[in-house]
Parts: structure tokens; sequence; C-alpha cells
């Protein structure tokens, strides 16, 4: 099952189109109001006033600056303004029929080549100093953390920034004072001898935005929010396109001034997606989808465009990695046929704090560079901005080792194959799960789960340490016994059986494959030192040369390399086997003989489950979720593998729970198997109301241990509820000292005290039957 799950979607928690999105594709949009529309269009019917629109009003008023465009001036908007625009034709409408097809063409290419990676040709966009597009290094970027008008202190952790590495730093605006604050850090800056160019993050005020352009390289906006903020289309029904399109008065008046001064001055511009916060104007056309982020990012660049302005790069940010990278894919595959080379900044946004939100990062922004989309990253993690830089510089550094020459090869080696991904929607593939036979002693159903299989390599010495290896492996033990728990490995890869002779080892292989933890022994091997009932390693070569499994496997596991050829493929039909392992060879490029593999499954009707077999270097866990989010999770996003088995290039070189929970972090990030609290929390900036460093680490130990139940933290509410789009419940601060409380996106206590709102999150989640209380930690028991 693809998260979120059912019971989030039962209990309401997730709108429709999100739900549509992430569990299959879906008709072609229909003219009419979201869920959220129609409930605040009740709401206002009944005389309430939606306790979104209050925090929105509430933050423009913090801003100290009058929206300047509201709907009802839209009347008397110069129409001259929205006729001048040169409108990108509607993608709305019959397959192959809309307006934009009838145009344009149908959508071809996302990216330059599907088979090699070469970066997507862009323009040069100049950025003070620095300049984005695929002539130049990829771009590594952060945002401060200081409060903008603490002058010194963000000129201080500008700094700090920039000697990490960084290229660029965004600070957040929010009224006139930041903006005059960023005309003294730029001039602090200059006068320390730092020319890193500074972005300013804009929301919901165009006044201040054309006050800041002056003192900064680049201005960053969202579309979803820049004039817009939701309050004022809540209630709208739009009949037809021509409705629809009649509302771009609103905006196209208040972004009009910005563009011509970022013109007048040489600024650079971000138009910025988030899929948390789309307009409500285009989440009442769109829905909450990939194609309304894309949409309302053209509109705003139809603006640029038409005058004559075109420094500016996109991005189409999201917290889910899928939605992020389908939205980018999109955007870019729009760009193709469009005739446009605008470059594109990447992020996941909320990723979190350490492993987890590296891996979300990786996974997010790793699979788009592998096809040599981007042109500037930022890794947005709940830490200090200087910690970004690592695993920021890292993706790039991994980006840029697919562009060499050695790569190339690897890629080159991959035999033809005709990519069928559909990228405009998200299917997961999910392969056929073992099943159980008459007079079978051990569980094999066991041997994969069907959300997503975490395999883990073990060694005859670990199997002698029966307590660390149990611990390790996530098992839970009752009396030294072992059990399977919500995140114990699945199944063992066991390169080297335990000696005849060797009982502890024996015994505890014994009692983890009574526990259906089985383990997969190379043929040979298994020959040589039987185990009953285990499962044979083999490749597809010899076993589809007649070679048969030793007489004490109960079943098969295939190996393959992926550059077999179709012919061979084809025989995998006709073997019996529990599931695939896709092994390639360092000569092979992982990514493009994966994606051959499973066109010619697809083509040849095999539907085995198939594992990735990842096999890292020595490193440390940071650096392994970003491989593995890259070279694995890139597949996942697709929806192409079952699972993951991670087995060192150096046996001994990582910790065996570590490898376990990296993979399970994997899988969670990769919305396929949830064992834990997903955590969807802000990196925090200017705005943010709280210590987000300290709270979410005093939320994640408290409630850290629910699998399937999904927590934001924001530090503030800018971005709007739907920031926390997939959160089943939402811990953002609405004040000083003070803290908003959400089930799904709506807010059920308000100004609940810092010092409370943990205890009263808890509350909350018991309230909707999502809690269950932490186990305590069995005592472990000697069974040597
Ligand atoms: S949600 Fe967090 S990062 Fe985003 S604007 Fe608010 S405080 Fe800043």
């Amino acid at each position: 099952m693809i998260y979120p799950t059912a019971r989030a979607i039962a209990l309401g928690l997730l709108c429709a189109p999100t739900a549509a999105l992430l569990l299959g594709p879906s008709p072609a949009p229909v003219c009419r109001a979201s869920p959220r529309a129609a409930s605040a269009a009740l709401r206002m019917a009944e005389g309430f006033t939606s306790k979104e629109e209050l925090l929105l009003v509430d933050e423009v008023d913090r801003s100290g600056v009058e929206v300047d465009a509201t709907r009802e001036s839209v009347t008397a908007v110069d129409t001259s303004l929205v006729n001048a625009v040169k409108w990108t034709p509607s993608a709305r409408g019959e397959p192959g029929k809309t307006p934009r097809d009838l145009a344009f063409g149908p959508i071809k290419a996302y990216c330059a080549d599907l088979k090699e990676v070469k970066r997507r040709p862009t323009r040069t966009v100049e950025c003070g100093p620095i300049k984005f597009g695929s002539e130049h290094r990829l771009v590594r970027q952060t945002m401060a953390t200081t409060l903008t008008s603490d002058v010194e202190g963000t000129i201080e952790q500008v700094i700090r920034c920039a000697d990490e590495g960084f290229d660029l730093v965004r600070v957040t605006v929010v009224g006139m004072k930041d903006a005059i604050a960023c005309k003294k850090i730029r001039e602090g800056l200059d006068a320390r001898g730092y020319n890193i160019p500074l972005a300013a993050d804009m929301h919901f005020a165009p006044k201040v935005a054309l006050a800041v352009a002056d003192a900064v390289e680049k201005i960053r906006i969202n579309p979803g929010n820049f004039v817009d903020g939701r309050k004022t289309f809540e209630t709208m029904v739009y009949e037809t396109d021509e409705d629809y399109f009649k509302e771009r008065a609103f905006f196209v008046e208040a972004f009009t001034p910005l563009v011509k001064k970022c013109k007048e001055l040489n600024r650079c511009m971000r138009i910025g997606t988030n899929h948390g916060s789309l307009s409500a104007r285009v989440l009442s056309f769109y829905g909450d989808t990939p194609r309304g982020m894309v949409e309302s990012a053209i509109e705003f660049a139809d603006i640029c465009r038409s005058l004559d302005f075109h420094n500016f790069v996109f991005s189409m940010k999201a917290s889910n990695p899928l939605v992020m990278v389908q939205a980018y894919r999109l955007l870019a595959a729009e760009m193709d046929r469009l005739g446009w080379d605008y470059p594109l900044h990447l992020g996941v946004t909320e990723a979190g704090e350490g492993e987890d939100g590296r891996m979300k990062s990786a996974i997010g922004i790793g699979a788009l560079l592998a096809d040599g989309l981007g042109d500037t990253i930022r890794v947005s993690l709940t830490e200090d901005p200087e910690f970004e830089y690592a695993p920021c510089n890292r993706l790039a550094e991994i980006a840029d080792a697919k562009l060499l020459p050695s790569a190339l090869a690897t890629q080159r080696a991959v035999p033809p194959y005709v990519d069928i991904r559909d990228i405009t929607s998200f299917a997961r593939r999910s392969g056929r799960l073992p099943a159980q036979k008459e007079g079978d002693t051990f569980d094999y159903r066991g041997l994969l789960n069907r959300d997503g299989s975490v395999l883990s390599a073990v060694t005859a010495k670990e199997l002698r340490e029966p307590n660390t290896l149990y611990n390790a492996l996530g098992c839970k033990t009752v009396v030294g016994l072992p059990f399977k728990d919500i995140a114990t490995s699945d199944t063992l890869m066991l390169r080297e059986p335990p000696a005849l002779d060797d009982e502890i080892a024996r015994r505890t292989l014994k009692r983890l494959m009574d526990v259906a933890v089985l383990p997969v022994v190379p043929a040979d091997a298994l020959a040589k030192a039987p185990i009953e009932g285990a499962v044979a390693l083999m490749s597809l070569d010899e076993a589809a040369s007649g070679a048969k499994k030793p007489a004490c496997a109960s079943r098969v596991v295939l190996s393959v390399r992926g550059d077999e050829s179709a012919e061979l493929m084809n025989k995998i039909k006709g073997i019996e086997h529990a599931f695939v392992l896709l092994d390639p060879p360092p000569t092979l490029s992982r990514l493009h003989a994966a994606r051959r593999l499973f066109s010619l499954f697809g083509a040849l009707n095999i539907d085995s489950a198939v594992i990735h077999h990842f096999r890292p270097v020595p490193s440390d866990s940071s650096e392994l979720a970003l491989q593995m989010g890259t070279e694995v999770g890139g597949l996942l996003v697709d929806g192409l593998g079952d699972g993951v088995l991670v087995e060192p290039q150096t046996p001994g070189s990582f910790e065996l729970s570590m490898l376990r929970t990296v993979s399970f972090g994997l899988l969670q990030g990769s919305r396929m198997r949830s064992v834990k609290t997903e955590f969807v929390s802000c990196p925090s900036c200017g705005r943010t109301l709280f210590n987000l460093q300290e709270v979410t680490a005093q939320i994640s130990e408290r409630t850290g241990h629910l699998p399937g139940v999904t927590v934001a933290i924001m530090g503030c509410i800018v971005n709007g509820p739907g920031e926390m789009a997939d959160a089943d419940f939402g811990y953002v601060g609405g004040a000083p000292g003070k803290v908003d409380l959400y089930v799904g996106k709506e807010v059920v206590r308000r100004g609940v005290d810092n010092e409370v709102a943990c205890d009263q999150l808890i509350e909350l989640i018991k309230e909707y039957g999502m809690w269950k209380d932490p186990e305590e930690k069995e005592a472990m028991e000697a069974v040597a």
C-alpha cells in the first residue's frame, strides 16, 4: 500500500486530490471547487470565518504592509495589463487536444537524454557574482535561520555559511523592517569582503518585495501567496477556463512592478512554487497536484516573459519526494515543449533532520540530478544552515560524477531498451509476493513485505552473538527468543553458512527461521554446508542453464545484472523463484540497468518482485543515505522496486543496525513502508516562532514510535496549512510563545503555551485513536 495510510484518508485527514495523486491516476480534472474550497465555502456560508484565513491575515498584518491587490480591486484593474501578457495556452482538457497540445504538440522528454546523464540545457541566469545554468557548476545554497532584523547576527551567520562553501544565502523578509535590514546586511557583508549574493524570501507582500529588490541580488516569490494569500479565493468555483483566467488580473497588477524593477536592476528571481502553499485559486482549479504547481509557476513566468524579463529560475518544492520529483519533471517537460530554458532550483521542503532529512533530500534531489535536471540545490534540514553544506555539496558531487567519462561508459554499457515510464502519473509496480506451499516447514511469506522489504547481510560470526544480532536486526526478544517486529529485517543474506558443527550460530539461525526471518545463501555454499529450508541464491545464467538448487533449499532467489538479453530474461518465467535480486556490476549504471530491467519485465509480463542489491563502499550513515537515496530512491520514486538489500563491499565496514535503519528510512522516504512516525519539520528561518531544533527533538523523542502517523512541526504558518499536506497532526508556531495544533489542515487548538504544547499534541493523537504507548524494551537474556 502506498503511504499515506488508508486510515488517514478514511479519517478525512488527506484531501482527495492528494490521495488521488498518490494512489493512482485520476481522470482529467474538471472545473469544480476543491474539497478545501468547498468546505471553506460551507463555513463562510454558515457565517464562520476560516481559521486558515485568520492566520494568514495575522501573517500579513505582522508584515506591517497591506497587500496591494484585493479581489475586489480586480474589477478596477486596467485589463490592458492582463491583455498585454502573452499567456501560455491552457493544458486542460482532453489529453492530446488541449489548447497547449494543439499549439505545441504533446509533452515529450523531461530531460536531455533518458539513456545517458546530461545536464538539461538551460540559459544562464545571473545572480550578482554567481550564475545559474547548465554551463555553470551546480550552485549550493542555504537559508539563514536568524531574525533578519538582527543585522549583526544575520551577517555572522551568512559569513559562516559562505566560509563553509555556500554560494548563496536566502533570508526571510516579512515586512519593511526586514527589507531595511537587508540593505544593512548587504553593506555589512560587503564591508567585510563577502560578496556572496543574498536572496529575499517573500510571501504575501508585493510592496516589501519591491523595496527589498534594491538591496539583494535575488527575490524568491511564491506564486501561491505572492498576492492571493488564499484568503480571497477560498469560495471560488470555476465553471470554465475563462472564469479562471479572468482572475489573473489580480496578480498581474501586483507582480508587474516587481518584474520591471528586477529587469531594471538586473536582479534575479525565483518563481518558487510549494506543493503546500498553492493558492486557493489554483487548488480550486487543478487540485493539490503537480499539474497545479506547474501551471501556477507558468502563469507568473508568462508575466515575466511578456515584460522581456528572463533572469529567473523555477522551483517546485514539496515535502513528499514523489510529488516533488513529479512536479519538476512535468515542469521540465512543459518547458521543453514550450521552448523555454530556465534553470531549476531543486529542494525537498521540510525534509526534517538527521539521516531521515538527508535521505528524503537525496531521494528527491538525487533522483532529479541523476537525470541531469537541476542547476542549484538546497538541502532543507532542521539543523543550523552550516550543517546543510555537507549533504548539499555531496549531492552535487554525486551528480557531477555521473557526467564523467567513466560514468558515461557505464550508462552506455546498458543494452538498448525502450523507457516506458509515464512521468505524468505515479503507479507503483508491486511484484508478486512469495507464497506458502503445502508441507513448508517455515513461513516463506515472510521473505518479503508487501509495502517494501529490507534485507540484511549477516555473517556466521554475527550468528554466534545472538543477542547482539537480534537487536541489530530489529527483533523483539522474549525470554531470549527473537520475534519479528515492525522494523525487523525481513530476510537475511548469508554469504557463508555457519560450519555444520557451529552449534550456537546454527541455533541462532534456526530461531530466526522459526519466526520467518529466512536466510538467502549462495547455492554453491549451501551445497557444502546445508541449511534445511534455506533459500538458494542462483544467478539467472546458472538457473537458466539447468543448474538445480541444493536439496536442502526450499526456494530460489534469482540474481540478475540488468544487461541480460531479453531472451534470457524471458526464461525467468519458467524458473520457480521467490524474487529477483537486481545486482548490477560496477560496469553498469544502476539507474539505467534497472530502468531497462523493469521495461523488459513489463514487455515480457514478468511479475517477479525485484529487490535492489546495493553494495556501498565504506562511509558513514549520512553518505550512505545520500548514495542510497540517489541510486535506489531514484528508482523507487518511479515505483520501481520492492525493497533493498545493502551489502557492504567491505564486510564489517558498517554497523548492521545502521544499515537496517537507513534501509527502512529509504522505504519510508520513498513512501512505501512506514515503520516509525513520519516527521515533516521545517528547517526554520527568520519567521520561526519557537526553537525548532529543540522542539523537534522533544516531539521526536515522545512520539517517534507511531508508524503510520505523520506529525508536521512548522515554525510558522506562512506557507499556509497546506504545507503540512501529508500530515495527520501539526504543531505550528502561531505567535511568540504560542503554538497552534492541527488535525490535518484544521487548527483545533489555538494559542497553546509552548511548555504544554507537546503534552497537548499527544492528547490529540490519543483523542484521534492514533496513539499507542511505547513498548518497554525486553530484557535481553543470554541464550547461548
Ligand atoms: S514554515 Fe519554517 S522555514 Fe517556512 S517560513 Fe515558517 S518558520 Fe520559516
